[in-house]
């Protein structure tokens, strides 16, 4: 079923570091053979070998109208005909960036850069430029790319290969990121009282997807903004998953919780290489060239991740019946998977909030990176080969939230379901 992909994966693997570009997809930590995709279209993916799966990567969540929507495709092959890249400033930045704005709560002035590893890595310089302190929180279990202040008790590929310390980020850097556990406001101010004047920011992905979904609890981002404000600390939301996708202004509209700071990533290219840091105009006026925080890049702004991001985020807006019909399949799923888990008799929770979703096999409530690394991660590595060869690909990890896209069916899901149930009987 997987000769082609086992090939391409043995040839990778003789010139590319374990055969992938970015760890998880290598399927090291739930075994087997990574597939290689030759296309897709739509909800579906298809491998090397002609297999054809329903997708709920989404690619880590930009794909929100599926895969080579046809508008989208149109606005990239116009834009390839007058060059790939000037390294001069376009009109059509500022159309991106004004639309952005207009979608977006608390953004007055956005800088475009190339991935969220960079967005957020800006954005933490730029609050530590902004206040003159050097430490961080961040959440434990949550990802905000490879910059080395983020490796510390990361979630996504640093918490599926448990690496409990990442050689190469210095003890220095480490020592200046302070981590607490999700959803506990209490960790976070004893944190703030212990480092009093000393903590710049408190980055946080406000609806966490790289530990599966979770979700904050009430009061939980409402008491982080406050005592952000109390303390003069920068409030900075990663809405690298969550931007666009929780509802046209992200989790922010959508929970109701504003930042000072927000980070943006594959999003907004509708899966180019992209991604974003905007927030309140104080803030950003520190950044070069108005002032002395130096950022920058060569691709920034790059032609092609404008006219792919702007075409889908303009699509986004004008089209806000998206959102409904994203989450009612969500929803529909969700209901879906929780009678056939519950008729399994298995442990196991759901976490949702509109297009994202996971599964934990857990009895307790999953709420931060402790309780979802206390459920049964063996019985996922199962469940996700048992569905993979059903034809339905979830994130390799129980440490990733799956994301809808607006091109499944209804028939599309019944077909997860039922793969579900089957799978479910295969892994007791
Ligand atoms: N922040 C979050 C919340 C993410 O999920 C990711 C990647 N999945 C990043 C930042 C880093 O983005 P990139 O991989 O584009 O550098």
């Amino acid at each position: 079923m997987y000769e082609a992909s086992q090939q391409l994966f043995d040839r990778a693997k003789a010139s590319i570091p374990g055969g992938v570009n970015s760890p998880v997809r290598a399927f090291k930590s739930v075994g087997g053979t990574p597939l290689f995709i030759k296309n897709a279209r739509g909800a579906y993916l298809y491998d090397a070998d002609g297999n054809r799966y329903i997708d709920y990567i989404a690619s880590w969540g930009p794909m929100i109208l599926g895969h080579a929507y046809g508008p989208i495709v149109e606005a990239i092959r116009e834009q390839a005909l007058h060059s790939t890249s000037y390294g001069a400033p376009t009109e059509l930045e500022i159309d991106m960036a004004e639309l952005i704005r207009s979608m977006t709560p608390n953004v007055d002035l956005i800088r475009m850069v190339s991935s969220g590893t960079e967005a957020c890595m800006s954005a933490v310089r730029l609050a530590r430029g902004y206040t003159g302190r050097n430490k961080i929180i961040k959440f434990e279990g949550c990802y905000h790319g490879h910059a080395d202040a983020f490796l510390v008790k990361a979630g996504s590929g640093v918490a599926t290969f448990n690496i409990q310390t990442v050689p190469g980020v210095t003890a220095g850097v480490s020592a200046d990121t302070l981590t607490a556990p999700y959803n506990d406001l209490e960790a976070v101010k004893t944190l703030a009282r212990e480092h009093k004047g000393q903590i710049a920011c408190i980055i946080i992905e406000p609806v966490a997807g790289n530990m599966g979904c979770i979700l904050p609890l009430p009061g939980f981002l409402e008491g982080l903004r406050q005592l952000c404000d109390e303390e003069g600390i920068i409030f900075i939301m990663d809405e690298v998953m969550t931007g666009f996708r929780l509802a046209p202004g992200g989790a922010q509209q959508r929970l109701g919780v504003n930042a000072d700071l927000v980070t943006y990533g594959k999003v907004i290219g509708a899966g180019m290489p992209v991604g974003a840091f905007g927030g309140k105009r104080a803030i950003m006026e520190h950044i070069a060239p108005l002032g002395n925080v130096y950022q920058a890049g060569t691709l920034s702004g790059n032609p092609i991740a404008m006219i792919a991001g702007f075409t889908m985020l303009r699509l986004l807006r004008d089209q806000p019946d998206i959102y409904t019909r994203l989450e009612e399949k969500t929803l529909y799923l969700r209901s879906g998977l929780d009678r056939v888990l519950a008729a399994s008799g298995l442990p196991y929770r759901i976490n949702q909030l509109g297009s994202m979703i996971s599964v934990h096999f857990s009895e307790a409530p999953v709420t931060d990176f402790a309780s979802a690394a206390a459920s049964d991660i063996e019985r996922f590595k199962r469940f996700f080969h048992a569905l993979l060869r059903r034809g339905v690909y979830l994130p390799p990890s129980a440490y990733e939230s799956w994301f809808l896209n607006d091109a499944l069916t209804m028939a599309d899901l019944d077909a997860t379901i039922a793969a579900a149930e089957e799978s479910l009987r295969e892994v007791l």
